[in-house]
């Protein structure tokens, strides 16, 4: 294992371990299903996406960004810009990126139909933030590889955008209280677990909006950006409306549900159009 290796995964269970016991002490909304059933869906899921990106990407982005480097490829390769400006860039740059991949999750329904099953979760805590569907996640590493070649992302750069995007997605899908103020004062630098919470509302407008990751800018520039949830956090409903009542997936129902479920009426072409 790499060393690069050791320190995303030492993190990656870090952030975890704090998220979880920071949600048990301190939870934002009461949950509606057995935790243990949803954890033994959404770990078993993160544990198959380890080993698939494992097997298709030859040792994942990191390795992508380093042939990249050796081979002279990508825009930063060309240019004489210092490390850090490099680094700052090639972050904010993916981060925009997977802004648009989101939305493109969201309004495609071929992507939408496999997108579906992150927000088929009906409750939302730390282990939401690694549920994605297989497909969705092989997707997603091919748009994050061609960006890093096109790009010419260092490794040093990835590996540091990996850890804060891994760290993101489970910070901002705990269910942790946060004061009010506080959170709103966050909001304006990250992507805090009351804004991407509204994103998993069963409300199609606020499904539809919040897309942002690791940074709220996109979502506030690109006018996706919804500030409170109609029914509050605690009175709205986590899910999808057309999936009936809340129900927690094992593993093969996961798996299964992009071939059988229907789409709902999510997959909007417009982000904040109502059908
Ligand atoms: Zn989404
Ligand atoms: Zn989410």
């Amino acid at each position: 294992m790499a060393s690069h290796d050791v320190i995303r995964i030492g993190s990656y269970l870090t952030v975890l371990a704090i998220m979880a016991t920071w949600e048990l002490i301190a939870p934002r909304r009461p949950l509606t299903v057995s935790k243990l059933c949803r954890w033994g869906g959404n770990l078993t899921i993160v544990l198959l996406n380890t080993v698939i990106a494992r097997l298709l990407f030859m040792g994942g982005v990191v390795a992508m960004a380093m042939m990249a480097q050796d081979q002279g490829w990508g825009l930063f390769n060309l240019t004489d810009w210092p490390a850090w400006l490099e680094i700052v860039f090639a972050i904010v740059a993916l981060d925009f990126i997977i802004y648009w991949q989101h939305q493109a999750f969201h309004y495609v329904p071929f992507l939408w139909r496999f997108h579906m099953m992150h927000h088929s979760d009906v409750d939302l805590d730390v282990s939401s933030g690694v549920r994605f569907h297989p497909a969705e996640i092989v997707m997603s590493m091919a748009i994050k590889a061609t960006s890093v070649l096109a790009l010419g992302v260092s490794p040093t750069a990835m590996v540091i955008f990996e850890i804060i995007l891994n760290a993101s997605s489970l910070f901002n899908h705990s269910n942790v209280r946060i004061p009010v103020e506080i959170d709103r004062r966050l909001r304006w630098f990250v992507v805090t677990p009351d804004m991407h919470r509204i994103h998993h509302s069963s409300d199609v407008r606020e499904t539809n909006s919040n897309y942002g990751f690791n940074v709220p800018w996109w979502d506030r520039l690109f006018g996706t950006y919804t500030a409170d949830p109609a029914l509050g956090q605690t009175g709205m409903t986590v899910g999808l409306e057309h999936l009936g009542p809340a129900v927690c997936l094992n593993l093969l129902l996961m798996l299964r549900l992009p071939f059988v479920a229907q789409l709902g009426r999510y997959a909007a072409r417009s982000p904040h159009s109502t059908p």
